[in-house]
């Protein structure tokens, strides 16, 4: 099955899926104490991929690995790219950037902490199938400010996490010049840029909705492995 970004008129078909990790300082705080120092602030972003099969479009109840007991909901601005390059300049990175759209970074916080004790690559953790559910793409205008962006996350109508991209510690634009430092943007390449605090737990038979005002209001079923 192909999953293809409708950004206006142009379909693009994603072929990975870039993803940034420890983005906000309250997010960072939350999380310390398992493998993380909750003031270790990146020097550089930090970054892990996954495969663009784990792509989850809407519409389609998102299916529970049959492993791992703490799925968490990561809600996160998402960047597609329109104009690929390599060495992009912060300046110059909007130019690259097609369109965006929220996806949540669904991840196995229990296998993750195993993992990272160990000292261990943590794709079991994050990049299973239907690990990154997204919303309509809209394109990215000028009237569109990447730093003034309202990110939210309800589950079953409570709301978990409500900031603002203002928190990010990387820009969206930093962070397509880094990237682009160690691989060549393509069109379509999608960019997952990091979750503010307030991550918890995801059950099955949840709705989880996840909303931007400037993008719009996205929701999931959760349900068990389909594995
Ligand atoms: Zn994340």
């Amino acid at each position: 099955m192909t999953f293809v970004l409708q950004i206006g008129e142009r379909s693009l078909e994603p072929k990975r899926v870039f993803c940034i990790g420890r983005n906000y300082e309250d997010h960072i705080k939350e999380l310390g104490g398992a493998g993380l120092n909750k003031n270790d602030k990146p020097g550089t972003p930090v970054l892990f991929m996954k495969p663009a099969s784990c792509l989850h479009p809407l519409g389609e109840p998102i299916a529970r690995p049959p492993y791992g007991d703490v799925l968490h909901h990561e809600v996160e601005l998402v960047l597609i790219i329109g104009k690929g390059g390599s060495r992009i300049k912060a300046a110059q990175a909007r130019e690259h950037i097609a369109g965006i759209t929220i996806g949540i970074d669904l991840t196995l916080r229990d296998v993750q902490s195993q993992l990272k004790e160990k000292g261990l690559p943590w794709e079991r953790a994050k990049a299973f199938d239907h690990s990154a559910p997204v919303g309509e793409v809209v394109v990215l205008t000028d009237e569109i400010d990447l730093s003034n962006l309202q990110i939210r996350c309800a589950v079953n109508g409570a709301i978990r996490q409500d900031d603002n991209t203002t928190s990010m510690i990387f820009t969206p634009e930093v962070l397509v010049s880094s990237i682009s430092d160690a691989w060549k943007l393509l069109p379509g390449d999608v960019i997952f840029t990091g979750t503010p605090a307030g991550v918890g737990p995801l059950e099955v038979g949840d709705e989880i909705t996840i909303d931007c005002p400037a993008i719009g209001s996205f929701s999931w079923e959760i349900i068990g492995p389909q594995i």
